[in-house]
């Protein structure tokens, strides 16, 4: 079937100075067949249409003075008017719509816009519910559009209006059963075939029983024709008809699974478009669908899992599968299966409040690396705005310049063949405003500035982790040839940390006497990293004081070789923060207990597995710690106890103080973290430790920290101080005097 494109011929055949078509490129371009033909009015002719518009004859002649050109006799009468009109004719001749066309193939096409009134009739039936997949959705951006001046009013659309629109009409229909069955079962579409004939008790029934979904008479034929409005976007992107377009289209589709409705979705729009486009055009081999819809499209993910033919990249909030949908799919693992290995990238969010320059982060390190290895004939955008700012669903902060810089990025791929599907997206100010600056990008405005460009630290991490992930499947991926050339040419390689530690424990041994102290563990258990994990001085068993520090590995601060996988080790520099309480400590002749926590264990069998490896939170340290108390540090003769934890270590001394009684002869409890969340003290086992954490400790955090800006904190989170630092070491070492005043003042009483 054509796309049902309403005025091919009127696009081509459209004047070329017709105002609203005309962008400032194609007057430059226009201007240089200006400089031959009329060389006298060369300076005029650099002029946009706007500037010369509102002026009269008087004013251009006026810059003429200025710029010291004689003007022709009669300029002076020249209206803006005919001025435009002339230079019109002058340029026709020689330079047709036809070589304009041919010479900017895409350029000079106008993008689609599919939208339909009828979309709007699929509403809830329950009166009470004020539901956030409003029909207002689609109109308010229509609304937009119109208002920007991109399409026009009414909303019912005619093909007459093309002619003097910017955007060109691209007419939704209904998606045939052939087309739907290429991703969804027949039973799925049997099921909503009945739709139409329920009766109201019935279609409530549904309502209640479904997965987070509401259907009424029309909802079948909304439905068709969101998908249908979305075949046939894609459709005129693909054939040339437009040059890049957006579909208005609702209800979504990201969350219909083949065989179900779920999350507001009932047919998979994107996922059919996508099948019908691979069907009907075999030299369209490679499809990117991108998703920036705030939850995850698990329904798009199934129904390319094992096909490598459509890459499928989702950004999305996750938080251990408990954002909606509710299901472990969504995570950075998921990679796909057989043949669809590697064409599945998951970007998982671990909190909301991600940012402009959070999305540009994973855009520039993960997504657009990957699409430029992949190379997609075709790109469309699953486009849900409920991550804008505004969004009380998605409780994010993506600004219209943030969706506009993204889709500009994208643009740049496929030839430009970019097709933008509505997905998600529940405050009407937020989508209507977002969607309208993805469209005037596509149209070949250039972004607004962005005003917040520097990635969060959690999601530089996150972004870490997918490449670590995604390396085994692309080149463009940074830890890939590491991976490579550590299994190829079987190096017997060591992991720094691991030879950190050790290098450790020797200074410690020669400095203090410090030695490793003997932890029994599981066999399953033994690695390299648990040898020198636990340090002690000779004296921690007599000493009258404790002092238990429990740190992350060291950092190492350093500048990687330009080009390559290496790091100079020259210019590379281990930052220690847990020595300076250390060397306090043992010249203050108290016993210490050194406890590293490695936010990576190595394998025994390292050989067989060796490669860049994600960091997790060790649970084991949790258990390693409440080892130490019972069979070390309860048994010693020290009567006061100082604990100092330092980044993970902060969560595993909170964890021990809850489940072990340690009130009366710890004195003090002393915590460094960064970025890590707040943690408090658990009541279970002794309710007044609250009140007992309050007074005997301090957490030292950036003053940047979240729970810095809440107004007031309860006991159990003890007693929060601010440091202008960020990063981990400095802030150690800027906070170390007040944190030893602390210490010694609860020492001293
Ligand atoms: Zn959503």
């Amino acid at each position: 079937m054509a796309p049902a494109l309403v005025d091919d011929a009127q696009m081509h055949d459209a004047p070329p100075l017709t105002l609203q078509h005309t962008t400032s490129t194609y007057m430059i371009t226009a201007s240089n067949r200006c400089l031959e033909d009329e060389p006298q009015a060369s300076s005029l002719a650099l002029q946009h249409p706007t500037d010369i518009l509102p002026d009269t004859g008087h004013v251009l002649s006026n810059r003429i003075d200025h710029l010291k050109i004689r003007p022709r006799s009669g300029y002076a009468k020249l209206t803006p008017e005919l001025f435009l009109q002339r230079r019109a004719n002058a340029i026709r001749p020689k330079f047709s719509t036809d070589s304009y066309t041919r010479a900017l193939p895409r350029s000079s096409l106008r993008t689609g816009l599919c939208y339909d009134v009828r979309m709007r009739f699929h509403a809830t039936l329950d009166e009470e519910d004020v539901h956030p997949e409003d029909p207002r959705r689609i109109h308010v951006i229509y609304q937009a559009l119109a208002s920007a001046g991109l399409t026009k009013l009414p909303e019912g659309g005619s093909e007459l209006e093309n002619e003097d629109c910017l955007m060109v009409r691209i007419r939704a229909r209904e998606v045939t059963e052939e087309e739907a069955l290429l991703v969804h079962t027949s039973d799925h579409w049997r099921f909503l075939t009945t739709l139409p004939d329920l009766d109201k008790a019935s279609l409530l029934n549904l309502t209640l029983t479904g997965d987070s979904v509401f259907y009424n008479n029309q909802s079948f034929t909304c439905a068709k024709l969101s998908c249908g409005g979305s075949i046939e976007t894609c459709k005129a992107v693909w054939s040339g008809q437009v040059k890049n377009a957006i579909a208005v289209v609702r209800p979504p589709g990201h969350h219909a699974e083949p065989h179900k409705s779920m999350g507001f979705c009932l047919f998979n729009n994107v996922a059919v478009a996508a099948r019908v486009i691979r069907q009907g055009n075999p030299e369209c081999e490679k499809i990117m669908i991108l998703d920036w819809d705030v939850h995850h499209g698990n329904g798009t993910q199934t129904a390319f899992y094992e096909d490598d033919s459509v890459l499928y990249v989702s950004l999305h909030r996750f938080e251990g599968g408990t954002f909606y949908p509710p299901y472990p799919d969504g995570d950075l693992t998921y990679c796909g299966e057989g043949g669809g290995l590697g064409y599945n990238v998951n970007i998982p969010w671990a909190t909301g409040g991600i940012r402009d320059a959070d999305y540009i982060y994973a855009f520039q390190r993960v997504v657009m690396p990957i699409a430029y290895e992949y190379q997609p004939d075709l790109v469309i955008i699953s486009a849900g705005f409920d991550a804008a700012a505004g969004d009380k669903i998605g409780e994010c902060f993506v600004t219209p310049a943030g969706y506009a810089h993204m889709t500009h990025m994208l643009m740049s791929l496929a030839n430009g063949r970019v097709a933008v599907c509505l997905e998600g997206g529940y405050n009407l100010n937020s989508i209507s405003n977002s969607a309208l600056a993805v469209a005037r990008t596509l149209m070949g405005e250039p972004p607004e500035p962005l005003h917040d460009v520097h990635a969060s630290p959690k999601v530089a991490e996150v972004v870490n982790q997918v490449i670590i992930q995604q390396s085994q499947y692309w080149k463009c991926m940074e830890y890939k040839s590491i991976n490579n050339r550590l299994s190829a040419n079987k190096i017997k390689a060591r992991r720094l940390h691991d030879i950190i530690r050790q290098y450790q424990a020797r200074a410690l041994f020669d400095n203090h006497g410090i030695a490793p102290l003997l932890v029994v563990r599981p066999s399953q258990l033994a690695s390299p990293t648990f040898e020198d994990q636990v340090l002690a001085t000779p004296n921690y068993d007599k000493a009258d004081t404790l002092i238990v520090i429990v740190h992350d590995s060291a950092d190492l601060l350093g500048v990687p070789e330009p080009g390559k996988d290496t790091i100079q080790t020259h210019n590379s520099f281990v930052m220690d923060s847990a020595k300076v309480f250390i060397e306090w400590a043992v010249n203050a002749t108290f016993g210490v207990i050194d406890v590293n926590v490695p936010k990576y264990v190595t394998p025994d069998d390292e050989d067989d597995s060796q490669g860049v490896g994600n960091s997790g939170v060790n649970d084991d340290t949790n258990t390693l710690m409440l080892q130490l108390w019972d069979n070390y540090i309860d048994l010693s003769d020290a009567d006061k106890i100082v604990f100092i934890g330092i980044g993970e270590g902060y969560r595993n001394v909170l964890n021990l103080i809850s489940l072990r009684d340690c009130v009366n002869r710890v004195v003090a409890c002393i915590s460094f973290i960064s970025r890590m969340p707040l943690c408090a003290v658990n009541a279970t086992r002794d309710e007044n430790i609250g009140y007992w954490y309050h007074k005997h400790s301090r957490v030292y955090a950036p003053m940047t920290h979240d729970a810095l800006q809440a107004r007031k904190l309860k006991l159990k989170y003890g007693v929060i101080e601010g440091i202008p630092e960020d990063d981990l070491d400095s802030l150690v070492q800027a906070a170390y005097p007040r944190a030893l005043a602390f210490i010694t003042s609860k020492l001293s009483r």
